[in-house]
């Protein structure tokens, strides 16, 4: 495929690997973590995002619009996606920047060229890439092992954030070309990871133990949800799992659920069905991160 969809491009990102990086979001994921604070870029498709706050009622939208999608319910333009035909007409006539699509095409060649912007930072700072998501191993692989070449040929060093839940295929193409694989571990109890994530975590753990042995340099990173997984037996269970397995990863890192995500849902049109978790506490994030420390590893909060 010649582009794929990204939905941002976060330049000076710290969180995504050593030093400075340039964080690209592909569009489209194999999971539906409930817990999501990117939801819009968990549909493979480009998604129409309202932004109710901002909206004046002015109806402009619905004037320009050249397939009589959006109507008026009063001052509230109501869109139907179905008609859309996603001409970005009615994003250019709205003067609140209320309407809005998440993911943009973009080819290698213009990824690469806004990531090497900032080539000196990365020199500076031992930073590099990061391809995120979504989930990027769910994209094209062409598309993405072509722009994994573009960028190490450049001497960028690049970092694949992943969920795990792919074609060990695909992991296995891009290992020559990755710096370090970002790898999340969610949950150990695969029956509530189906349920919270909407897939088992069988594969998941299976690629990670595989990925281990490639001696790949791995980065695990454990999203610490209240009320879901912050509870010492997962902890315990993923420690055992790591060790129990050989993996030894550079850092565990522990990154405390928020809610910071929940306003886009309803912009696109769905429901946030993560009121009932909380942010753990300090006090109970120390001590997932000494459970971690006491095995040996070395480990962290954020990052
Ligand atoms: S993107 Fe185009 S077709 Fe879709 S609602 Fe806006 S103006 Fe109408
Ligand atoms: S043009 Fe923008 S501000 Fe006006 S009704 Fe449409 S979405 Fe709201």
């Amino acid at each position: 495929m010649e582009v794929q969809l990204v939905t941002d491009i976060q330049k000076f990102s710290i969180h995504d690997g050593e030093g400075i990086r340039t964080t690209i979001f592909f569009k489209g994921c194999p999971l539906s973590c409930i817990w999501c604070h990117n939801p819009e870029t968990q549909d493979y498709g480009q998604q129409f995002m309202w932004n109710q706050e901002k909206c004046a009622g002015c109806g402009e939208c619905a004037g320009a619009c050249p397939s009589g999608a959006v109507s008026m319910d009063g001052h509230k333009p109501v869109t139907d996606v179905n008609k859309c035909g996603i001409c970005h007409t009615c994003e250019e006539y709205c003067l609140q920047n209320a309407r809005e699509f998440a993911g943009r095409e973009y080819t290698v060649e213009e990824l690469a060229a806004e990531a090497v912007k900032d080539q000196p930072f990365y020199e500076q700072s031992h930073g590099g890439v990061t391809l995120s998501g979504g989930e990027v191993l769910a994209r094209d692989m062409d598309f993405v092992e072509q722009l994994m070449l573009e960028l190490t040929k450049r001497g960028i060093r690049v970092n694949v954030d992943t969920c795990g839940y792919i074609p060990w295929k695909n992991i296995a193409r891009i290992i020559p070309y990755t710096d370090t694989f970002l790898y999340d571990i969610k949950l150990m109890d695969s029956r509530l990871h189906q349920k919270m994530t909407g897939v088992g975590n069988e594969e998941i753990l299976e690629n990670l133990i595989r990925l281990s042995k490639s001696k790949a340099a791995i980065w695990i990173r454990i999203p610490v949800v209240g009320g879901v997984n912050d509870t010492d037996r997962n902890m315990e269970e993923t420690l055992e799992f790591l060790s129990s397995h050989s993996i030894t990863p550079k850092w565990i890192h522990l990154l405390p659920y928020h809610n910071t995500g929940s306003g886009k849902y309803p912009r696109l049109g769905q429901k946030y069905q993560g009121r009932d978790f909380t942010t753990p506490k300090e006090s109970r994030m120390q001590e997932l991160l000494d459970m971690c420390l006491a095995r040996g590893y070395q480990a962290g909060i954020g990052g």
